[in-house]
């Protein structure tokens, strides 16, 4: 059962932890929490403020003592968190370097602290409850700073170890350790990765997450306030919503569950008894063509255009091996005789990509952009939906950049200018769902 950052972001949210938790004390759950509610960010600001030369931690202690105050804890329960915590900042200050090591040590912080309060609360209501850093039971990853995956001893270490315990375990998300016991993290986001982990890890009958939200619904609540809840939805759609942009699950999350074919449950912390959405293996073929949009921000298109492609082949082959090499990961691919066309994240160090490419064949970056996804398993059979994608983006006189579909059959991804998104996932939403 994992809970993310809203959901113990105040005394009254991790009351509410308790009420859900408490009655399936005897189904042996194990909870996984995140930071608290915006702590993460704010360690990541209280790094940049270090790196400037100013040493300030007060608005975390501020978050952290709201929580401690509201549920009566021991008020010195974190005291040596905080104190680790400006050591490490006075040292950012001293060096003024933040490597992606440091980066992942600092931000670690939120899940180490908020374990300890969580725990803290369900042992004042009597339950037999200890908090546990994730590497402790054994989540070992690799050496990825800020994007590490699990080794697959993590599986066996982490399965034996929570067996063992006869108690209550609430186990920070986000945070593992590579092999030189250094603390590494599963990217931003990445709470609900360790929650699919430790599930398939241990067996668990369902992986339940629980956040602000009546589980996936069929677009980001932020741009269509009227976006309808999703019963059911397959491990595919979940697994592609996600990776396009779907912030209700971090893109790794499925594939733990997948691989053995344990469900997964999306539900409102703040809203317990919404049936949320289930996440199954198959999903009931839906009366819709669509059943979901999402939107991937921060995007960037690179264009790689060379006469020699034409009949040569191992050109797709010697362009890939380029991204492969420099670590650019590719979403979004499209061919023409003689150009291909591909989106990357902008947050990657693309430069020396293109400079490789520049090598032999004219390449332009077009930066500012969004992956807008509509996904379906029955897209598969569905006539039409490039038809009304184009009909709805020429009436807005909104320029589609880039198309792609076929990389999955249950989905239609394009590319239109970050100034254009929220308006075009608005117009479709209205125009598939009548809403
Ligand atoms: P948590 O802190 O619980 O992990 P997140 O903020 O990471 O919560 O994810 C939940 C948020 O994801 C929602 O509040 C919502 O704004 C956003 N979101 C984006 N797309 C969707 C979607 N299709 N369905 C539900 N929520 C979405
Ligand atoms: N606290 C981390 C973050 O904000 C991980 C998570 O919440 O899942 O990214
Ligand atoms: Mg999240």
């Amino acid at each position: 059962m994992k809970f993310g950052g809203t959901s113990v972001g105040s005394p009254e949210r991790i009351e509410q932890v308790y009420q859900i938790v408490s009655p399936l004390l005897d189904k042996k759950p194990i909870v996984v929490v995140s930071a608290v509610g915006g702590v993460t960010d704010l360690l990541i600001e209280a790094g940049q403020k270090a790196l400037a030369g100013s040493l300030d931690i007060s608005k975390i202690k501020a978050k952290h003592e709201a929580v401690i105050q509201g549920l009566g804890l021991d008020e010195h329960i974190i005291d040596d968190m905080h104190r680790e915590l400006e050591s490490l900042l006075m040292g950012i200050m001293m060096i003024r370097e933040i490597s992606p090591r440091t980066s992942d040590y600092l931000v670690s912080f939120g899940e180490r602290v908020s374990c300890q309060l969580v725990a803290a609360h369900f042992r004042n209501k009597g339950v037999k409850a200890k908090h546990h850093f994730a590497y402790d039971l054994g989540m070992y990853t690799d050496n990825n700073f800020q994007n590490a995956l699990p080794l697959p001893k993590a599986f066996e270490a982490l399965g034996k170890n929570i067996h063992a315990l006869d108690h209550l375990p609430i186990v920070t998300g986000f945070i593992g350790h590579n092999d030189k016991a250094e603390i590494t993290t599963l990217g931003r986001g990445g709470s609900d990765y360790t929650a699919a982990i430790i599930g398939a890890a241990v067996g668990a009958e369902e992986i339940q997450i629980w956040t602000d939200v009546n589980g996936i619904l069929s677009t980001d609540p932020r741009i269509v306030q009227s976006a309808h809840n999703l019963p059911v939805v397959s491990f595919k759609e979940a697994a592609e919503l996600a990776y396009f942009g779907a912030k209700v699950l971090h893109p790794k999350t499925i594939r733990p569950a997948m691989d053995r074919d344990i469900p997964v449950v999306v539900k409102n912390t703040a809203n317990p008894d919404h049936a949320g959405t289930r996440i199954l293996s198959d999903s009931p073929t839906s009366t819709t063509t669509v059943k979901a949009i999402s939107v991937k921000k921060n995007v960037s298109l690179i264009n790689i255009y060379s006469l020699r492609m034409l009949d040569a082949f191992g050109f797709l082959a010697k362009i890939f091996d380029i991204f492969s090499r420099n670590h650019v990961v590719v979403d979004m691919v499209s061919t023409s005789e003689v150009s291909v066309t591909v989106t990357v994240d902008a947050g990657q160090n693309i430069q020396p990509v293109v400079d490789e490419l520049s090598e032999f064949a004219q390449v332009r970056v077009d930066k500012d952009l969004s992956i807008i996804c509509l996904v379906g398993e029955g897209m598969r059979k569905g006539i039409g939906v490039a038809g009304k994608v184009f009909d709805v983006m020429a009436k807005e006189s909104i320029p589609v950049e880039m198309i792609s579909q076929g990389a999955s059959d249950i989905n239609l991804g394009f590319v239109v200018g970050q100034e254009h998104a929220s308006k075009a996932v608005e117009r479709l939403h209205a125009v598939l769902f009548g809403e």
